[in-house]
C-alpha cells in the first residue's frame, strides 16, 4: 500500500531512489545488487560505447484503486529484452533473472510509485562492458544489465491535445535487421528525420512510410480505429512488436471490434483519414495510446477525421488504463502483484 508522491512534470528526468544491478563475467550472471542510484563506473574503452552494444525495455507499475502495485505484462517484455539481446549478440538474461530484478526494484521503490495516472515506468538496460576497442567484430565478453525507474505523470496531464503527425516516405525509420530490436541505435538513426520535420513542419513526431508501406513512429505503433475496426500493420521485422498495441488488440477484440492486421500502404491511410469518423492513434508504454489528429504529407494537413480524439481511441484508452489500475477486472492475466 502506497499514497505516492506526487509524478514530476518531465517524464524520464527524475529517478526513484533504488536501482538493481547485475554483471556478466566469464559466461555466466552474478547475484543482482540493490543499490541507491548512483553513476555508473565504466572504463572509456568498453564495448556498449563504441560498438552500439546496448538495449532496453520500457514498461510500468501501476497503483491500483486498491492501492496495490502491479507490473504490466512484464513477461512479454523480458521476452522482448531477451531478443533484443539476441540479435545485439549481448548476453542473453534469462528470464527469472531479470523478472526477479523487476520485481525486486519496484518493490524497493514501492513508496514512490505515484497514483494513477500517474506510474512508475521502469526501464531494464543491457550494455556490453568488454574493454577492448579492437572487439568491433566481436560480441562482447562482458556485460552489466540494471534496472532503474521513474515516477511519471499520466500522458495527459495538460489535457488531451491530438499529435500533428508528419508522413516520411522515403526515409526508413531503422535498417531492416534491426528493426525489432529495442536499441538507441534506431532512435539515433531516426533523430534527424524527426529533428528536421519538427523543424520545417512543427510536426510532434514522424510516422515511417518507406516506399509507402506503414511501418511506426519514432517509438509508438500506429493505428487506425472507427466505431468497429481496429486496423494495424501486421508483425514484420521491419518495426518494434509494441506491448501495448497487442494488449489494444486483445482488448479491442473483446470490446467487438474488428481487428485487421496486414500491410497498411499510405494511399489507405490518406484515404482514411479524410472519412468523417475516422481516428488514427499511436500506441506504447509512455503515451498509451495517443490521437493523432493532423497527418502532414507533402507540406499538406490533412486532418484525421474531425481532427480531434475521437470516442473510440479514448474508450480504448480508458479499457486499458482501467485493466491496469485494476479498476476493471484483468482477465487475461497481465498484471503482476508487487509486495
Ligand atoms: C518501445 C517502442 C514502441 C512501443 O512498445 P510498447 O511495448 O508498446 O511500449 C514502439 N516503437 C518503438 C520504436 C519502440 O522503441
Amino acid at each position: 500500500m502506497s499514497t505516492g508522491p506526487e509524478p514530476p512534470a518531465a517524464f524520464g528526468t527524475a529517478f526513484a531512489n533504488t536501482m538493481v544491478s547485475v554483471d556478466f563475467e566469464n559466461g555466466q550472471w552474478g547475484t543482482p545488487d540493490l543499490t541507491p542510484v548512483e553513476s555508473l563506473s565504466l572504463h572509456p574503452g568498453s564495448h556498449a560505447l563504441h560498438y552500439g552494444s546496448a538495449c532496453f525495455e520500457g514498461l510500468k507499475a501501476h497503483q491500483g484503486v486498491d492501492g496495490k502495485v502491479r507490473v504490466f505484462r512484464m513477461d512479454r517484455n523480458v521476452e522482448r529484452m531477451q531478443r533484443s539481446a539476441q540479435v545485439l549478440h549481448l548476453p542473453v538474461p534469462e528470464s527469472g533473472l531479470l523478472t526477479g530484478m523487476i520485481r525486486g526494484v519496484v518493490a524497493a521503490n514501492l513508496e514512490e510509485v505515484p497514483k494513477a495516472p500517474g506510474s512508475l515506468y521502469i526501464r531494464p538496460t543491457l550494455i556490453g562492458t568488454e574493454v577492448n576497442i579492437g572487439a568491433a567484430a566481436a560480441p562482447t565478453q562482458s556485460a552489466l544489465l540494471y534496472v532503474i525507474c521513474c515516477p511519471v505523470g499520466g500522458y495527459f496531464a495538460g489535457g488531451v491535445r491530438p499529435l500533428r503527425i508528419a508522413v516520411e516516405v522515403d526515409q526508413p525509420r531503422t535498417t531492416p535487421q534491426f528493426g525489432m530490436v529495442k536499441s538507441g541505435a534506431n532512435y539515433a538513426m531516426a533523430l534527424g528525420v524527426i529533428m528536421g520535420a519538427r523543424e520545417e513542419l512543427g510536426v510532434d513526431q514522424v510516422l515511417f512510410v518507406p516506399g509507402g508501406v506503414v511501418q511506426e513512429t519514432g517509438a509508438t505503433n500506429f493505428l487506425l480505429i472507427d466505431s468497429h475496426r481496429i486496423i494495424t500493420p501486421a508483425l514484420t521485422e521491419s518495426f518494434l512488436h509494441g506491448v501495448t498495441r497487442d494488449s489494444l488488440l486483445r482488448i479491442g477484440m473483446d470490446l467487438g471490434y474488428e481487428i485487421e492486421e496486414r500491410e497498411l500502404t499510405l494511399d489507405e491511410i490518406l484515404d482514411w483519414a479524410s472519412r468523417p469518423d475516422a481516428e488514427c492513434a499511436l500506441s506504447g508504454t509512455a503515451a498509451v495510446l495517443a490521437p493523432v489528429g493532423t497527418l502532414v504529407h507533402k507540406g499538406e494537413d490533412l486532418p484525421v477525421g474531425s481532427g480531434q480524439p475521437g470516442p473510440n481511441t479514448l474508450r480504448l484508452r480508458t479499457a486499458l488504463t482501467d485493466l491496469q489500475t485494476a479498476e476493471a477486472p484483468d482477465p487475461y492475466g497481465w498484471l503482476t502483484e508487487i509486495v
